[in-house]
């Protein structure tokens, strides 16, 4: 409770099942319930939605990509705006990566030393050093109610010397963000678990934060092509291993049955491009079958929105038929499909809030899971091995028989 006062964020658990949390997580700028689903915004707009209707799908806390930030609009405009939030005008709360991630993503643009990380600037080619003092110093400018610390991130594939090293790297590239950290009064610092898929590794890891006393814990490196056996593994290591009292972000997870799991494993935070990047090929997010793909020539007489209990303003205004005509042709295709699936996304994490505080978390994933995996076609549901696996760890038994 004394952290109260030095820490802008507080977090209140309110309902358990198992693992599983429902909670309120206060930011400066919002008061977060959790699970929750942060849909990412990456040059500060989220690729064609207005913060209004970002505020309309229920949307609490997004992110924005410092990376990006730093080079477009840049610090000097955002400190002229007093940072993010006036100038994409969203008055809930925001985060920030530290754009350590570009690390992967942009592998051969860069250059990682004990001082930092070498890109090379898409802009204009130029050499920029992201220190983890530079990146707090951004991400400072920047304002956002959580900022992430730099970290030295490798592939997942790659084990041994170098993501050992890459672990112990991020832990005092921790220290020197904390150091470097001007506005701990209004801005909190997350670190992010490293170690790869090894569970030594990540306990070390797990154990050297948690000592810094950290407002809240990333869970990173993960959803980069490891096997979903190793993925719910090292996640439900994680958890064992972070405060309860603290939330837990487990970065890029956006799949929807993903979500599920790692909510059952307690997990508060998510984050990834994948509902408005699947919007742009035309793929809209349903509870039954996982998706559809309105581009097929079968929706062309399909006069349903895209799901009938949808809320969404899509749903409410656009039938399958009309959107067929839009997706992948029109940019208000893909706007009108991000839109629904972005609140796809906030109502499901909406339902397993509900189902932990009703105590009806296992019917609820029970459920989600057939409607996900069941085939229209065939009596039988086919779940993943990984997904009974990382479920049952949590006593939830998908092929119990469900009772209504
Ligand atoms: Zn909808």
């Amino acid at each position: 409770m004394e952290e109260k006062q030095s820490s802008p964020l507080s977090f209140e658990i309110q309902a358990k099942f198992g693992k599983a949390r429902a909670s309120i997580l206060q930011l400066p700028h919002f008061r977060n319930e959790t699970p929750m689903f942060m849909p990412v915004a990456t040059k500060g707009s989220m690729k064609g939605l207005t913060s209004k209707q970002l505020i309309d799908a229920k949307c609490q806390t997004i992110l924005g990509n410092t990376y990006h930030l730093s080079i477009n609009p840049g610090t000097e405009i955002l400190d002229i705006n007093q940072g993010i939030h006036s100038f994409m005008n969203y008055p809930r709360s925001m985060l920030t990566d530290s754009g350590g991630f570009q690390m992967v993503s942009l592998i051969k643009l860069s250059e990682v030393t004990e001082q930092g990380v070498k890109f090379l600037s898409i802009k204009d080619n130029s050499e920029i050093m992201l220190t983890p003092e530079k990146s707090i110093e951004i991400q400072n400018s920047i304002g956002a109610d959580i900022m992430m610390q730099l970290d030295d991130v490798v592939d997942v594939s790659i084990s041994g010397p170098r993501s050992e090293e890459a672990m112990f790297r991020s832990i005092r590239w921790l220290d020197r963000c904390i150091k470097a950290h001007k506005r701990p009064t209004e801005q909190c610092l997350f670190g992010i678990i490293q170690g790869g898929l090894n569970t030594e590794l990540r306990t070390i890891c797990c154990n050297e934060m948690v000592k810094r006393n950290l407002p809240g814990y990333a869970i990173g490196g993960l959803s980069g092509g490891e096997s979903k056996d190793d993925f719910w593994k090292i996640i439900n290591l994680c958890t064992d291993l972070l405060p309860e009292n603290k939330p837990r972000y487990s970065m890029g997870i956006g799949f929807p049955t993903d979500l599920v799991v790692c909510c059952a494993l307690g997990c508060d935070c998510f984050d990834c491009v994948y509902p408005t990047r699947t919007a742009r090929f035309g793929n809209a997010l349903v509870r039954k079958g996982g998706t559809i793909k309105l581009k097929s020539p079968k929706f062309a007489n399909d006069f349903r929105p895209i799901e009938e209990d949808c809320d969404c303003f899509t749903c409410q205004n656009y039938t399958r038929a009309a959107l067929h005509t839009l997706v992948t042709k029109e940019t208000i295709g893909s706007h009108l499909l991000s839109l629904h699936n972005i609140r796809f996304q906030m109502r499901l994490m909406e339902d397993i809030r509900k189902s932990i505080k009703y105590q009806t978390f296992d019917l609820f994933v029970k459920n989600f899971m057939k409607e996900q995996f069941s085939e229209a076609k065939n009596e039988k549901t086919i779940y993943p091995q990984w997904i009974i696996d990382s479920l049952s760890s949590q006593s939830i038994y998908l092929n119990e028989k469900i009772d209504k």
